[in-house]
């Protein structure tokens, strides 16, 4: 597991967010961007006081991750985080920024993953991908194609925005059949936003993790098909697939602004979920599926010449 203050074993990850955003920023937001240090530390502070551990932040190249800020947020909330590397849909960049990555963004991938971002910054711990509604352009298919270069290179995670939910079997054709990833080494997100159940049982048949990472202002319409979605999966033995997030992605979603923001996923979100599913199988949601879902074989990454610089953190409660 590989957070922004160095790498952990995955049992010390806790409970986690598997699918959030402490900072973001993008031209189809805007006026929303989340870029206050002050604010994502507010926002650590209550995700922490309601019982959470970790946030995997899936902002990834170019969208205003806040990586220099991210090692000391970590240190002062007692918030496990792990970065993004990785690239978004072509909407979220001046074409400019894609025409610089064009000739190859796996190197960037890479470095990013093994040395840090920008070089001196923390490193990255997974690989953010996008797909389209129901497709895949060129930009998503060459993007992907460099993650799951990446993905090879260093065993990281490869987490895929599904354009509302949809697309999850053209992106499982091209990663895991074309690019030969691993199924398991995907984690295919927003599957909340189409609570299509066939799709989703046929995603978990494939192998691949199931985000479900829906509660927060900006996706709330389908929130209330959740709980069925998920029984149906643990029903059919794919308990073990699952992961649940929050995805803050708009300051007015934030909690501290009076969204339901991070700790909704573990109060309300949790506890209906609790109802529907028994506590047992959602803490396995929150605990034992992300930590086995974000772990990596980071030994056969190529050799860093950071080793030994970063803090290793003692894991919190
Ligand atoms: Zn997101």
């Amino acid at each position: 597991m590989r957070t922004v203050l160095g790498d952990i074993a995955p049992a010390g990850l806790g409970v986690c967010d598997a699918h959030d955003h402490l900072f973001l920023r993008s031209p189809q937001l805007p006026g929303q961007e989340l870029d206050d240090p002050e604010a994502a530390a507010a926002e650590l502070r209550a995700f922490r006081a309601a019982g959470g551990s970790a946030v995997i932040q899936w902002t990834p190249y170019g969208m205003g991750r806040g990586a220099a800020e991210l090692p000391r947020l970590a240190r002062e909330s007692g918030v496990h985080i792990v970065a993004a590397t990785g690239l978004h849909q072509a909407a979220h960049y001046a074409p400019e920024v894609l025409e610089r990555l064009r000739s190859g963004p796996a190197g960037l991938f890479v470095a990013e993953l093994t040395e840090g971002i920008g070089g001196t910054g923390p490193r990255a711990g997974m690989i953010k991908v996008a797909g389209g509604f129901h497709g895949l352009d060129a930009h998503a298919r060459h993007t992907m194609a460099a993650a799951a270069e990446a993905q090879r290179a260093t065993g990281a995670v490869i987490g895929v925005h599904l354009e509302l939910g949809t697309g999850a079997q053209a992106v499982l054709d091209l990663l895991c059949g074309e690019l030969a990833v691993p199924p398991d080494r995907v984690i295919l997100g927003h599957l909340n936003r189409s609570p299509d159940l066939v799709a989703h049982r046929a995603a978990a048949e494939a192998g691949a993790y199931l985000a479900f990472d829906g509660p927060s202002r900006a996706h709330h319409a389908t929130d209330w098909r959740l709980p069925e979605a998920l029984a149906a999966l643990a029903e059919a033995g794919f308990g073990d697939r699952i992961l649940l997030g929050g995805d803050t992605t708009t300051a007015g979603a934030r909690s501290v602004n009076g969204g339901p923001g991070m700790p909704h996923l573990l109060r309300r979100h949790r506890e209906r979920l609790d109802i529907a599913l028994g506590k047992d199988l959602v803490t396995q949601f929150l605990t034992a599926n992300p930590a086995r879902a974000f772990a990596a074989d980071w030994a056969r990454a190529p050799q860093d010449p950071h080793k030994g610089r970063e803090t290793r953190r003692a894991p919190t409660a």
